[in-house]
């Protein structure tokens, strides 16, 4: 099986908000050492809004702007992966333009390359265009390198019929269609995400990452999120 979590930025800061928080990053690092050990194939994509987010960056050009949140996700990419190796894994970063020798040159023979060999592959630097998102970065390397799912760790414990921080009785569910989150903008992943997962049929987890051994019950699809079917 061969699944792709996406970690926003903010969720590798913990309660911090900005920056690093290890502690959180570690258990993130010991969950995928365990399926990569049960033999899962793990890519990561991670966003940047722990640094930098393009479109709120209010005085300067936006292809400018989405070009530091493009490197803010390598950053966090190169971050994450030493705190993987320290925890005895074998990493690779791929990036969909040259970052000199700090990361690889993305292509799907690479992607398969490395995850024959046991690595987990992170997938950095988004789409490599500006107007995009991480969120579109993991729907299409999930499309290319023929992924069964995409694991979507967040700070809220699944999908809503609404906001629960507004809504006492929005009500959570256990399974929702693609095609039910685009009609509702449910907002599981944004809507250039959703079509492309819908048009080529990637199945979705959402959990919070802060419940206990989350990343690994959702790749085993035994947790306690929402399942958003194709
Ligand atoms: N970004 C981009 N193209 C991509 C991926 C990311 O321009 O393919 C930029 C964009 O500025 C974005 C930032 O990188 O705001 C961080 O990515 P993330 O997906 O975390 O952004 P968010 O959706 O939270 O704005």
């Amino acid at each position: 099986m061969r699944i792709l979590l996406k970690l926003s930025g903010e969720a590798l800061a913990g309660d911090k908000k900005t920056g690093f928080d290890e502690e959180t990053v570690r258990k993130v690092a010991l969950q995928v050492k365990e399926l990569t050990e049960k033999g899962t194939e793990v890519g990561i994509v991670i966003g940047g809004g722990n640094f930098w987010r393009g479109r709120t960056s209010e005085n300067i050009d936006r292809v400018k702007a989405d070009q530091i949140g493009m490197l803010a996700t390598i950053m966090n990419c190169i971050y994450v992966s030493e705190i993987f190796r320290s925890e005895g894994m074998m990493t690779n970063i791929l990036t969909p333009f040259e970052c000199g020798s700090f990361t690889k040159l993305f292509s799907k023979d690479r992607a398969n390359k490395y995850f024959a060999k046991g690595m987990v592959v992170f997938f950095a630097g988004g789409t490599g265009h500006p107007y995009f998102s991480t969120d579109t970065g993991v729907a299409l390397r999930a499309i290319e390198v023929e992924a069964d799912c995409i694991l979507l760790a967040k700070a809220i414990d699944g999908v809503y019929d609404s906001d629960p921080a507004t809504n006492p009785d929005a009500k959570k569910y256990t399974e929702v269609s693609i095609d039910e989150v685009i009609a509702k903008n449910l907002q599981v992943v944004d809507m250039t995400a959703s079509i492309m997962v819908r048009d080529n049929k990637i199945p979705m987890r959402v959990f919070a990452l802060q419940e206990e051994k989350s990343i690994v019950n959702a790749a085993n699809g035994n947790f306690n999120g929402t399942t958003v079917t194709v």
